[in-house]
C-alpha cells in the first residue's frame, strides 16, 4: 500500500512531532496514545514504513513484537492491570485511522471492548474459509 510519510507517526518517529514515548530503538518506537480506550494506553509501531501489518516486512514485524511483548511486561510491572489487549487494526475497513503500522496495548478487559465468543458461527462455513485462507498460503 502507497505510505504517505506526511503521516501524523511518520512525523512522530522524524521528532517532527511531540510524543510522550515510553521506548525508542534503532527500529521501533512506543509512545502514549493521545486519545487512550483505557488509562495506560499505549502505542508501539516500526520505524521502517508501513501502511499495514499486511506491509510490514516479516523481520521488523517479528522484533516489533519483541517490542510489544516487552512494553506489556513493563505495563504489567508499573501498573496496575489485570490483563492487556493487543490490537493490531490494519486497514481503514478495520478502523485504521493513523496509516502508518501500530500495535495496540489496552490494559483493560476485553469485555470492556465489546463482546465476542458470544454466539456460535455456521462451523460449514468456518471451515469453507479456512480452506481459502489454507489455500492462500
Ligand atoms: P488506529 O485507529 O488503529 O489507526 O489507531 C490510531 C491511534 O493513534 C488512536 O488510538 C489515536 O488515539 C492515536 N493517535 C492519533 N494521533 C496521535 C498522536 N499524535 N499521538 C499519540 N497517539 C495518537
Amino acid at each position: 500500500m502507497l505510505y504517505d510519510d506526511q503521516n501524523i507517526f511518520a512525523r512522530i518517529i522524524r521528532n517532527e512531532l511531540p510524543a510522550i514515548k515510553v521506548y525508542e530503538d534503532d527500529q521501533v518506537v512506543a509512545f502514549m496514545d493521545i486519545m487512550p480506550q483505557a488509562e495506560g494506553h499505549t502505542l508501539v509501531i516500526p520505524k521502517t514504513p508501513a501502511v499495514t501489518l499486511l506491509d510490514l516486512a516479516p523481520e521488523a514485524a517479528a522484533y516489533t513484537i519483541q517490542i510489544v511483548q516487552k512494553i506489556a511486561q513493563a505495563m504489567e510491572k508499573a501498573l496496575d492491570i489485570k490483563g492487556v489487549v493487543l490490537m493490531q487494526l490494519s486497514g481503514a475497513a478495520a478502523g485504521q485511522t493513523v496509516p502508518h503500522v501500530h500495535f495496540h496495548l489496552i490494559p483493560t478487559s476485553v469485555h470492556e471492548l465489546g463482546k465476542h465468543a458470544l454466539h456460535m458461527g455456521d462451523q460449514e462455513k468456518i471451515k469453507v474459509l479456512a480452506e481459502k485462507i489454507k489455500a492462500a498460503l
